[in-house]
């Protein structure tokens, strides 16, 4: 196993409430009432692992809204997974049939 680096800044995820080295994790911010991805952005922000547990997690216990102060509301599962660079498989857990 490859040490972790001091250097690296060490990140909070609002899923599983891991600490983890910034680079592996999402930041998402308030912008204009929403949470959007916002690497690099200034303002408050949240973190949360690129990881569909760490997700659905996330959004069930409503920790996104609270992170971010509730500047912004929650974003669908659907974008999240997108911005981490996932897919939302949609045919497992029937959560999304209406
Ligand atoms: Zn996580």
């Amino acid at each position: 196993m490859q040490k972790v680096r001091p250097a690296i800044p060490q990140r909070r995820c609002v899923g599983c409430r891991l600490v983890k080295p910034q680079p592996e994790l999402l930041r998402l911010v308030a912008e204009e009432g929403r949470a959007v991805p916002g690497k690099g952005k200034p303002g408050r922000g949240c973190w949360l692992c690129r990881e569909e547990k760490c997700a659905r997690e996330a959004l069930r216990k409503g920790e996104i809204p609270r992170a971010l102060k509730g500047k912004a509301g929650a974003p669908g599962l659907a974008s999240l997974l997108d911005w981490m660079g996932l897919r939302l498989d949609g045919d497992r857990d029937g959560g999304l049939k209406s």
